[in-house]
């Protein structure tokens, strides 16, 4: 049995997962990210001790635990910078060694996403392998022969902040026209928003959220599309589009076997699908060759427990 850890601004979410990628056990707590690391690593010890606790286990049971940041960190386990808990320099790894005598690895969320899909989802089994989540920002992770690559200082597979265009506003990063103000859904919304605001076209998303600009959100975009709406159409054409760029740069640098779509905005399934396929097919380079197959992620915010599990092994 393996541990997996899913460390998120909002939440942190383990899981008992065993070798074939199932969660046998799953607990949560809020993280509360505005406390000191420290506090927050107690929290996450003793959300591993309740979950081993519960299940049965002793500690020397356990064979690994695997930890997804949102964020980055090197390989010994370092956060090196984690923007939304305000970490720079924790030393995960080392601190959870003071507690458990067990190997432990930690990586980026996207990253590991994508480890699980190519595990056990979307992915399974691909040679290579991209997972795209599309969130708040734009996570990416890249899978080759069942590991993943992060470059050579692991500050590699940063695809939603890859320089597409020239955007209205600036990314977090301080870099103007990443994908991930493009085609996440804090990107959908702005420009929703600012289409909203600037013009007096009739939209159904008028009626939806009431006047009230903080109830929009990328489900009530797509939703209004999908129902025909033409301002909404108008942000879903523009997210696609950008995605598409962005997918057809990934195919011309790697070429991977599966790109797989996840987060938030992928809740619009087919229809959002449907769409990129057929927009990625425009920019392609050789028309008259294949590419690999684009799907949607098959595990959810599950994937964040069952990949970190997953780098244990
Ligand atoms: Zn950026």
């Amino acid at each position: 049995m393996y541990i997996g850890v899913d460390l998120g601004g909002t939440n942190i979410a383990a899981g008992i997962v065993n070798d074939s990628g199932e969660i046998m056990l799953e607990m949560s707590i809020p993280t509360l990210s505005e406390r000191a690391a420290d506090a927050i690593i107690d929290d996450i010890k003793s959300l591993i001790l309740n979950l081993i606790k519960e299940f049965g286990l002793s500690k020397n049971e356990i064979k690994g635990i695997g930890i997804g940041i949102p964020g980055l960190a090197d390989a010994d386990g370092n956060v090196i910078h984690c923007v939304n808990l305000g970490w720079n320099d924790v030393p995960l790894t080392s601190k959870l060694k003071q507690e458990f005598d067990v190997p432990v690895f930690v990586d980026n969320d996207a990253t590991v996403a994508a480890l699980a899909e190519n595990f056990c989802g979307a992915m399974r089994g691909a040679e290579s392998g991209v997972l795209l989540t599309l969130g708040t920002g734009i996570g990416g992770g890249i899978v080759f022969g069942g590991k993943v690559y992060s470059g050579f200082n692991r500050v590699g597979s940063e695809i939603g902040h890859m320089v597409i265009g020239d955007n209205f506003y600036d990314c977090n990063c301080g870099k103007n026209g990443c994908l991930e103000t493009f085609a996440s859904s804090t990107a959908i919304i702005k420009y929703t928003k600012k289409l909203l605001e600037e013009t007096n076209e009739e939209s159904l998303i008028r009626d939806k959220i009431n006047g009230d600009m903080g109830k929009l959100n990328a489900k009530i975009i797509f939703d209004c599309a999908k129902a025909g709406d033409s301002l909404a159409e108008k942000s879903v054409r523009r997210l696609v589009k950008y995605l598409a760029i962005g997918i057809e740069n990934v195919i011309s640098l790697i070429d991977p076997q599966v790109i797989a779509i996840g987060g938030g905005v992928s809740n619009a399934g087919q229809y959002l699908l449907d769409m990129v396929i057929k927009e990625v097919e425009k920019y392609k380079n050789y028309k008259e060759l294949p590419i690999g197959k684009i799907v949607i992620a098959k595990l959810g915010n599950k994937a964040g427990i069952i990949g970190a599990a997953m780098l244990c092994k």
